[in-house]
């Protein structure tokens, strides 16, 4: 029996369990009520729940067999040989690639993203796991991450900060060999900053990430690492120069030799400079030499296509942290510096952190095709370098597919399903009705998962029984379900489906063919815009014309996006073109047999298809046109689309009530974008394209 507990320990600390179903599963079946208490964390569950009594349960429920099937799973996994790695590069000196990224999202407890940019850097980290990549990440470690979301009286957004308890989460203190923590050191101006390493594997890849609460800190520098863009400037050029600078430090502190490295959007780039200053050191040279030799092994990718996107530091901020750094580590003037960043080339502007990386990367990318156009208008480089390139965003498809949906694709494809390349394109042998049933199934959790989540809400503000009682109506499990889920930035337009209220009414009214909304989201703390519209959208869930047919659920993370993007039958998406680089939730429904409906804009430009979803028209001319009349379109659009075709065909059944129409769509979804929108074809890309270039 112990030793069944210590693979079950083992496995809690490799995040390899967060694309797991089985895993999620076993923990459920041990205790549901406190796997959610522990917020779905195996480590703090394992940590404080009573061992005799996970004992006892494992044995009464016969879990042993299941936990040892999966733990020997685990262990193939990790020491597979024949990776697409191993098999197509392998030496006996294969380049460390090293990645870095402001935020991770990998898993619900581990709080250390706000929204895409995360979701996308963990995807990253475990399709370069699953296909071998000798890759090593670094970022920070937030204490407080970032902030959850709550819905006030007012219907208003307010923030909590929450304490992520390192000891208590799947990442283990890096230590010395007297058990004291390893730490590197940043030195400033006028004192010196320490950080400490935090190390988490996921599957095969390793993520070390940085910590400033540590003793010899002041309380400012502890503060560095409390919150994911939180606080002004200086705050964030701290956060930058750690993770940047301080992850350089890291490498060098394990020994790690990297010959490739990642920029993954602009708040790394400080890199640069660190990286050069130890070539200038290797090789004896100068400044402009070891720039020269640093830019052919740097990677940068850029996420947006406004220049409002960019993270950008004040003259006087940089003349602070790195005037002493250009003169005794580079032994250049800071000017010199600051030129790789400056934007206008004057001299007193400000520094532009996507520049210092386009500046020192040989490699430059977009993240869909469309956005590689605009970033291309929006850089204009040089014509002797090589030009902006676009690698098109993917997801990691096993972290969002439901449990229902990879039963199914073990039924007919076996255990080992997702390792046969033809899956997607045979999904054309699983039953019409087969499909159909996982698609309620997978409904039908959404639809629990939503009560429960909002009934605990109504207990919690001790709001009257019957309110709480009365959750049992949200929502239809049988009912065609729209969904709506991401950042609530304005671009992305959440109220577009309000812009006619007696339209969408007269749709959602209609007992025959019922249709339900569900939203989720959170707007940045400093955006009252993205604020407005989720009141907006909570407002109409409160209106009886709407009411049990649309919610808002809160707190959107990575574990409601799960359940959203499988649950829903159509997934709705209508930012402001062309302000969506890629977007991914869209990708994350169609292995979960969900359907698309979404304006042209970021990657659903190159998936659309009529055979694959539907596509919200634009006008023309929608760049000479005012917002309110492209919005007028837009949403005339929408509208026409979900009125015509959308609910029509959903409720077209067979005999047997099964919408064929719709199925054979949903097969032909499959077919066409879960082979291209994952991150096991992003990442092999980046592999081919960029890291294995690297001499
Ligand atoms: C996938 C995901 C996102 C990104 O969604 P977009 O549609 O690309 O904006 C944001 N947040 C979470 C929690 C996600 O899972």
């Amino acid at each position: 029996m112990v030793e069944i507990i210590n693979q079950l320990k083992e496995l809690s600390y490799n995040l390899y369990w967060s694309f797991n179903n089985e895993f999620f599963s076993i923990f459920e079946e041990i205790n549901r009520g406190y796997w959610r208490w522990s917020q779905k964390n195996p480590v703090k569950f394992l940590a404080t729940i009573n061992q005799e009594y996970l004992m006892d349960v494992i044995e009464k429920r016969n879990l042993r067999v299941r936990i040892n099937a999966m733990y020997r799973d685990f262990k193939k996994y990790i020491n597979e040989k024949e990776t697409y790695f191993n098999n197509k590069y392998y030496t006996f000196d294969s380049p460390k690639i090293c990645y870095l990224s402001a935020e991770y999202g990998i898993a619900k407890c581990l709080k250390f993203y706000s929204g895409g940019l995360g979701t996308l850097s963990g995807d990253h980290l475990k399709s370069a796991s699953d296909l071998g990549l000798p890759l090593v990440a670094v970022g920070l470690a937030y204490s407080f991450g970032y902030m959850r979301q709550y819905i006030n009286k007012d219907m208003r957004q307010s923030e909590l900060y929450e304490t992520n308890d390192f000891n208590m989460m799947p990442m283990t203190l890096l230590l010395d060999e007297d058990y004291r923590p390893l730490k590197i050191c940043l030195n400033l101006p006028d004192r010196e900053v320490y950080a400490q390493i935090w190390e988490l594997k996921i599957g095969r890849v390793k993520l070390y990430l940085l910590d400033t609460f540590v003793d010899e800190n002041n309380v400012e520098d502890k503060s560095i690492t409390d919150i994911l863009y939180g606080g002004g400037s200086e705050k964030r050029i701290l956060q930058e120069i750690l993770l940047g600078i301080g992850g350089m430090r890291v490498l060098e502190l394990l020994g790690i030799e990297a010959k490739a490295f990642h920029i993954n959007e602009g708040h790394s780039a400080f890199l640069v400079f660190e990286r050069i200053k130890n070539i200038m050191n290797k090789f004896k040279i100068e400044f402009d030499e070891a720039k020269d030799i640093c830019y052919y092994s740097n990677i940068f990718t850029t996420h947006t296509p406004v220049p409002a996107g960019i993270d950008i530091f004040p003259r006087y901020l940089m003349e602070k942290y790195f005037t002493h750094y250009a003169e005794n580590e580079l032994d250049v003037p800071f000017d010199r510096l600051f030129r790789e960043g400056d934007l206008n080339n004057n001299g007193h502007d400000k520094f532009n952190m996507a520049m210092l990386a386009i500046n020192n990367s040989n490699f430059v990318n977009a993240v869909s095709k469309l956005h590689g156009v605009i970033a291309r208008k929006m850089w204009s480089l040089p014509p002797e370098r090589s030009q902006i390139a676009s690698i098109t965003n993917g997801v990691h498809i096993k972290t969002y597919m439901s449990m229902h949906s990879e039963k199914l694709y073990i039924k007919y494809f076996g255990k080992g399903w997702f390792k046969n390349q033809n899956v997607w394109s045979r999904v054309t042998e699983i039953p019409e009705d087969e499909i159909w049933k996982t698609r309620n199934r997978n409904r039908k959790s959404l639809v629990n998962y939503v009560r429960e989540r909002i009934a605990d809400k109504l207990k919690l503000v001790k709001e009257p029984e019957e309110k709480i009682t009365d959750v049992e109506n949200l929502l239809d499990e049988n009912a065609l379900t729209i969904g709506f889920a991401r950042r609530f930035a304005t671009y992305k337009r959440g109220n577009l489906i309000f812009r006619n209220p007696e339209r969408l009414k007269k749709l959602i009214t209609n007992t025959d063919r019922k249709i339900q909304f569900i939203f989720s989201g959170k707007a940045h703390p400093q955006d009252e815009g993205g604020k407005n519209l989720i009141a907006e959208i909570i407002s109409y869930s409160e209106d009886k014309k709407f009411k049990n047919k649309l919610v808002f659920v809160e707190n959107y993370d990575v574990d409601v996006a799960k359940y959203l993007v499988s649950g829903c039958d159509i997934w709705l998406n209508n930012p402001r073109r062309p302000l969506e680089a890629s977007g991914t939730s869209g990708m994350k429904t169609v292995a979960n047999f969900g359907l698309n409906f979404s304006i042209l804009d970021g990657w659903w430009i190159e998936g659309h298809s009529k055979d694959s979803g539907w596509s919200i028209s634009s006008p023309e001319n929608y760049e000479s046109l005012p917002q309110e009349e492209v919005d007028r379109i837009e949403s005339e659009s929408l509208y026409d689309i979900l009125e015509k075709e959308i609910i029509p065909m959903f409720y077209k059944r067979n005999d047997k009530n099964v919408p064929v129409e719709w199925i054979k769509k949903v097969r032909s979804s499959v077919g066409l974008l879960a082979p291209v929108f994952n991150t096991e074809r992003m990442v092999k890309e980046y592999n081919e394209l960029f890291y294995m270039k690297v001499r």
